[in-house]
């Protein structure tokens, strides 16, 4: 009976399939497309294409399937016959965000802990609703199921951004139960091995790995040409750059460089944090790291949203709270209304960052962006990734510059920035169109209208209400 009715219900499903620009897409994804035509022209629309230069006004982009046929002044290029118009008037358009610090799962706040909970059906899709059309997992409690998402989203039977996956985090023992991964005198390049074989396409380490563990992580990782990220702690970051790293995570708040005798190998996060909070702004010795990381072609990832919570702005930063269910929303609004203007020290903590990374990024420094949903707990996917093109304008990037680290940034590390990345001929037609002039405000980045990911365009409000009170439930 069983054998039969999933025989019958997968040729249901074949037969509503429906293909658009060579995609293939199920009922139950097929409801977000908003525009499915396989030529498209956005006219008088204003572009910032990612490349770091200024805005455009008055543009016109066509789309050919799954391509960016051509860009130009209004009027100035050819729109073909037959293309589905969408007046641009008062909108903007960016590059579909490519964000390097995201999860599948959540921190589910448990009495000052928290448990990290997998966010299979909700996180995907909200991704995509925030216009991220390329995400990394840096890290993952449930790899294979990471492995999957992204199969079922390639196959159109999820909605959701392209994926590069990333291993478990590798970890020693630590206090987080779901992410230590290895033990004792168990094979790191056994580990790196064992995910590169199922599909891993980045390595991700954690913070009580020893000097030893990481050195032969990144030999194993580099011999099969994948890059190697790490939330340090317990490896400094100038250690980790002399091993051979690729990136490190959450900017400078993960550096324990500056831990007075620091012994090796050991993570120590109070020592950690109060250091980073000690260290002047314009330290030397901040400045010879920053120098020693560019010289090395060290990639940091700038996580802003992981951190804003403990400033208790917003309660859920981008303005989420309606995706959460009930008994979570209740719970997180609960922490919110204890926590709030109680943190002077996260304060400062945000702000010294700000401006460790600006300072990092004018001397030459690659800045990638990533959201973390992690943390407090309010961190969610698809409104962060919204939020954060706000706080790098806080933090004192133009425009322009904003949406180049929050794009072509990401797509240069990923090895994939001449496919994607920027708003140009021939590139992907990865974009986001915006219901609003993001240069008159910034905060018109939360009324993305369609997110096209391939040339096909997904409605990012449609997505969005799908999920409403719902996140915490999958
Ligand atoms: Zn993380």
């Amino acid at each position: 009976m069983r054998t039969l009715k999933t025989l019958f219900l997968a040729s249901v499903v074949l037969i509503a399939s429906n293909k658009i620009n060579g995609q293939t897409f199920i009922p139950a994804v097929k409801q977000f497309i908003e525009i499915q035509d396989s030529i498209v022209a956005i006219t008088h629309v204003k572009i910032i294409d990612g490349t770091g230069a200024a805005a455009m006004n008055n543009q016109d982009i066509v789309l050919v399937k799954n391509r960016i046929q051509s860009v130009g002044a209004s009027g100035k290029i050819a729109i073909p016959a037959g293309a589905k118009i969408i007046d641009g008037s008062g909108k903007t358009v960016i590059p579909g965000l490519i964000m390097l610090h995201e999860h599948l799962f959540y921190a589910k706040p448990f009495e000052g802990d928290y448990k990290a909970v997998h966010m299979t059906y909700t996180f995907p899709k909200m991704y995509l609703a925030g216009g991220v059309t390329t995400m990394r997992t840096a890290g993952s409690i449930e790899a294979n199921a990471d492995l999957n998402v992204k199969n079922l989203i390639t196959k159109g039977r999820m909605a959701g951004p392209k994926m590069d996956v990333s291993t478990p985090h590798i970890e020693r023992e630590g206090f987080i139960p779901q992410v230590q991964s290895l033990y004792g005198n168990e094979s790191p390049e056994r580990m790196v091995d064992y995910w590169a074989d199922k599909g891993v396409t980045s390595v991700k380490v954690y913070n009580n790995i020893t000097r030893d563990d990481l050195a032969r992580i990144v030999k194993a990782a580099h011999a099969r040409h994948i890059k190697v990220t790490g939330h340090l702690c317990s490896i400094t970051y100038r250690e980790a750059t002399d091993l051979g790293i690729d990136n490190l995570e959450h900017g400078f708040m993960a550096s324990s460089d500056f831990i007075p005798n620091k012994q090796v190998d050991v993570c120590d996060r109070a020592a950690q944090a109060q250091s980073l909070l000690k260290l002047d702004d314009n330290s030397p010795e901040l400045r010879q790291l920053m120098q020693y990381l560019i010289q090395k072609n060290i990639t940091l990832t700038y996580t802003p949203t992981v951190f804003e919570p403990y400033t208790n702005r917003e309660v859920i930063p981008g303005g989420g709270i309606v995706a959460m269910a009930p008994f979570l929303r209740d719970q997180i609004q609960a922490i919110y209304d204890q926590q709030v203007n109680k943190d002077s020290l996260g304060q400062l903590a945000f702000k010294k960052e700000m401006h460790r990374i600006k300072q990092f990024y004018s001397m030459g420094g690659k800045v990638v962006m990533g959201t973390d949903p992690t943390g407090a707990g309010r961190t969610i996917a698809g409104y962060s990734n919204q939020r954060i093109i706000e706080l790098l304008i806080e933090t004192g990037f133009t425009l322009p510059e904003a949406i180049k680290i929050s794009t072509l940034n990401g797509a240069k590390y990923l090895n994939i920035a001449n496919e994607t990345g920027t708003i140009e001929k021939g590139k992907i037609a990865d974009l986001v169109l915006i219901d609003g002039d993001l240069e008159k405000d910034v905060s018109n980045i939360r009324k993305m209208e369609i997110v096209f990911k391939e040339g096909v365009g997904f409605s990012s409000k449609k997505i969005f209400a799908s999920v409403k009170g719902k996140l915490g439930l999958d």
